[in-house]
């Protein structure tokens, strides 16, 4: 059994800055750091972190960018084997600009993860079993989500959707999967109503089941979260944490959820895990060297 993310690849690449430049302006920036990044590959990493075998199929460019981005995925045994190569695109990159009060200016290239397509697909199509969960986000074209959704019911594989980022557009097909985990300003783009705590979380949640999605998670950042099955609706609350840095928790969540499910914990017992592991991933700063090891939530909950 594996966790089989499709998903995107990207680096990002971060210059600090006194002060954002206006159109025109040339400005020079303090320092430069370089961090991988995509939903996909973060979403893959925290799975793999937190005790699965990962499987990561998605498209970088044949360039310097693609080792870098990939980097820790490697060293933490993620398999790479059925990721495709671009001769047209370059690497998915970020370019964010960031202020020292925290203001930030980004500029996303999608590269070679709008380029995933057919070969992609065959590959999914080749090594997914109805044991696998295949965990899927939205950065990459929707109608590849479409097809890789069509090829896991057919296979019989459960299906974990992040409809991150939402779009008002996603035709309604993405929402029959097995499990849903908007965020609630992702819940409210989609719904069109505004999520802002845990009733009208709730409701959401129930409304997400009627689109038609098994078991529906909203994430409440620092609140936890609620999730909504055929037995009901649950509130599960958020990890009292010195938090410093959000960014990836949510991908963090998935992971370890994907992986938890994965290693066939009862359903409550999954969520409490990636509640935990993604709250202990906002403690430190940075996305993915900040995300945790099994061992270190399993040593959290005990
Ligand atoms: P996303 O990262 O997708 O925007 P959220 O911000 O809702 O999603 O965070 C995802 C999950 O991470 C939450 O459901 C919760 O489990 C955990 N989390 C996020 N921020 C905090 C925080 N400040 N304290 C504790 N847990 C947090």
């Amino acid at each position: 059994m594996s966790v089989v993310v499709l998903g995107s690849i990207n680096l990002d690449l971060i210059a600090q800055i006194d002060k954002i430049p206006v159109a025109g302006e040339t400005r020079i920036a303090q320092g430069l750091l370089t961090s991988p990044g995509g939903k996909g590959a973060n979403q893959a990493l925290a799975a793999r972190r937190m005790g699965a075998e990962v499987i990561l199929v998605g498209m970088v460019g044949d360039d310097a960018f693609a080792m870098q981005a990939l980097r820790i995925l490697r060293q933490d045994g993620v398999d790479l084997s059925h990721i495709g190569v671009s001769r047209q695109h370059t690497t998915g990159l970020a370019f964010i600009t960031v202020e020292s009060g925290g203001q930030n200016a980004i500029t996303v290239v999608p590269g070679a993860n709008y380029e995933l397509g057919s070969e992609a697909l065959g590959q999914l199509e080749r090594i997914l079993t109805p044991q696998d969960l295949l965990v899927m986000q939205a950065e990459i074209p929707f109608e590849v989500i479409e097809r890789a959704l069509m090829i896991a019911r057919r296979i019989g594989s459960q299906v974990l959707w992040d409809p991150a980022p939402a779009s008002a557009q996603f035709p309604h097909s993405l929402f029959h999967v097995n499990v849903i985990t908007p965020n609630q300003t992702e819940a409210s783009l989609l719904l069109g109503t505004p999520v802002t705590d845990v009733r009208s979380a709730k409701a959401a949640a129930r409304q997400l089941r009627t689109l038609g999605a098994e078991i529906a998670i909203v994430k409440l950042g620092a609140q936890g979260l609620v999730w909504a099955t055929a037995h009901g609706v649950f509130y599960e609350p958020g990890i009292a944490v010195h938090a410093v840095d959000a960014v990836g928790a949510g991908d963090v969540f998935l992971g370890a959820l994907a992986a938890r499910l994965d290693a066939k914990d009862p359903w409550p017992q999954a969520i409490k895990i990636a509640n935990h592991a993604a709250a202990l991933s906002t403690t430190q700063r940075g996305a993915q060297p900040s995300f945790p090891w099994w061992k270190d939530v399993r040593q959290m909950i005990k």
